[in-house]
């Protein structure tokens, strides 16, 4: 159901058209104190003129309250920045599953994609590399992950809830989820075209090179290679592994483990930035060096709070939603506005350079992730411009008086209330 702040967004517009009684009734209710500031005739207009008779998806309208009745601001046609990850096609295995959200679901996304993965204690997602750089965000449990370095030096650590990890491209590496209970995390790669149906797996690999070659390579009989699977195995059930510190000293052989630490503990970290309205924790390839090609920024809104209009000059931005319901609102140039509403598992999108705000419109926390496809994180507010340039010049354009630019934050506040 609509919670209060939902309830208002309709009425405010005025409208009355719903698509489900129980909608309506809670509409109608709220609608006696909204709109009431709006000239009368023009309310009278707003409601004929947006009324839905033929019902819909009414559970698809309640959450997209701003697409379902745009606010009067939105105009013109703007490419959809917004996919569910519930709607994309879910690839189950014993052990696991994964789903992707690509340039092929949302075409707007051209240069990252992302991969939703769970996997039970003992589930694996196997030894792979892929030629696109992986960051992840641990959503869920706790997770084994492997890899080698460029030099061949072995990594293996535990990460959880909050942690994130880096590959390089061409790195090979793997996952497995840990007891009680496996884990679900977010993949995010450099490449809007990336497919989790075309990584170099180890399996896949093996099932498609001579079994003579295998054994030769492997200096052994070639029997001992004839029980190989035939096909990839991708996400498969394996027993639970052992200590820690007993994979990562057989990892390491002769040859040691490698110097780069391929995680990162998130929640160790100090907030980049903390307001009334929320905080922010910025990691990129200045704090998590390895993250070359991937820059983040983690951002948690109170009920309320606001991010503020800003754009990144650097990069576009793909998002992903966390936990809470918010809303975004992207400026397209040309007179062009769209807003789309946002809450967990949706992905948003927001072309380079295009100004954008997001607003927590729930009564939960709104959480949720920037990434970009460049080593470092980068971004410019308007208000931040606004009161760095001539008050002069700025009062011209936008007819405001002394005391409103005055009024203006100095210092970016990135969340607002400050
Ligand atoms: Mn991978
Ligand atoms: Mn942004």
């Amino acid at each position: 159901m609509l919670d209060e702040s939902e309830k208002e967004r309709w009425t405010r517009r005025g409208f009355l058209g719903a698509s489900s009684a129980a909608l309506a009734a809670g509409m109608l209710a709220a609608n006696h104190t909204a709109g009431q500031s709006q000239d009368p005739a023009r309310k009278a207009k707003s409601e004929r003129s947006r009324s839905e008779p033929v019902p819909k998806n009414p559970a698809l309208d309640e959450e997209n309250l701003d697409s379902v009745n745009p606010p009067p601001t939105d105009a013109g046609g703007v490419q959809t920045f917004k996919y569910p990850f519930s709607i994309a096609h879910k690839r189950l295995h014993e052990g696991g599953w994964s789903r992707e959200v690509t340039v092929r679901e949302l075409a707007v996304a051209k240069t990252l994609a992302g991969v939703n993965m769970r996997l039970t204690a003992g589930g694996v997602r196997e030894l792979h590399w892929h030629t696109a750089a992986e960051w992840a965000y641990m959503l869920y449990g706790t997770a084994r992950i492997t890899c080698i370095d460029a030099d061949g030096k072995s990594f293996v650590t535990d990460v959880k809830e909050g942690d994130l990890w880096y590959f390089p491209p061409g790195i090979p590496h793997s996952i497995q989820g840990l007891p009680p209970d496996g884990t679900e995390f977010l993949l995010v790669f450099d490449d809007g075209n990336f497919s989790e149906y075309e990584t170099v797996l180890l399996s896949d690999w093996m099932a498609h090179t001579p079994q003579d070659i295998v054994s030769r390579n492997f200096v052994v009989p070639r029997a001992a290679v004839e029980v190989m699977p035939n096909k990839e195995r991708f996400i498969f059930q394996a027993e639970v592994p052992g200590p820690l510190a007993e994979d990562q000293r057989r990892a390491a052989g002769a040859l040691g483990a490698s110097p780069i630490d391929f995680a990162f503990r998130t929640m160790q970290q100090p907030p980049t930035k903390r307001t009334k309205g929320g905080e922010v924790r910025i990691i990129d390839s200045s704090n998590f060096k390895i993250a070359q090609n991937i820059a983040a920024s983690l951002v948690t809104l109170k009920p309320g709070g606001l991010r503020e209009l800003h754009w990144h000059p650097n990069a576009d931005e793909w998002q992903f939603f966390i936990s809470g319901k918010g809303r975004m609102t992207v400026f397209a140039t040309g007179g062009r506005a769209r807003t789309m509403d946002f809450e967990t598992g949706d992905v948003g999108y927001v072309q380079k350079a295009l100004p954008h705000y997001v607003e927590n419109t729930g009564s939960h926390d709104l959480k949720f992730l920037e990434m970009f496809k460049s080593s470092y994180y980068q971004d410019l507010a308007l208000s931040e411009w606004l009161s760095h340039t001539p008050p002069e010049l700025v009062a011209a354009h936008l007819n405001l008086d002394k005391a409103t630019l005055e009024a203006l934050p100095r210092a970016k506040p990135v969340i607002l209330p400050e």
